[in-house]
């Protein structure tokens, strides 16, 4: 059960993903939240990733802001690098329950 919220991206913040040295394709303007369905505080969703940070942006209903974040260990020890070996495909320190690798996603990082 995810989270139904979602939220726009606006130019300043796609101009951000942009210039960001990422070798995965353009974020898109309207992304979903991840996190479990009733969590607390701030919706999120991944924008992008390069090499050990996660860039997720996080909205309420009045503002939106991206933020650097490291992988959820999920029930393992961080710092976790390799997303293959996760428990869980959210960032350090979301709330709710820990969720599935590529549940919602279909990215596959082969390097
Ligand atoms: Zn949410
Ligand atoms: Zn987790």
């Amino acid at each position: 059960m995810t989270c139904p919220a979602r939220v726009t991206l606006d130019a300043a913040q796609l101009a951000f993903f942009d210039a960001l040295p990422a070798e995965a394709p353009s974020v898109q303007s309207e992304l979903g939240c991840e996190l479990e369905l009733g969590h607390e505080g701030s919706h999120a969703a991944l924008g992008q990733q390069v090499d050990a940070t996660m860039w997720w942006i996080q909205w309420t209903l009045s503002a939106s802001e991206i933020n650097p974040y490291t992988w959820c260990p999920g029930r393992g020890s961080a710092p976790v690098v390799n997303r293959d070996e996760l428990d869980c495909s959210l960032f350090m320190g979301h709330p709710g329950e820990h969720s599935s690798p590529g549940r919602s996603r279909q990215a596959s990082h082969a390097s």
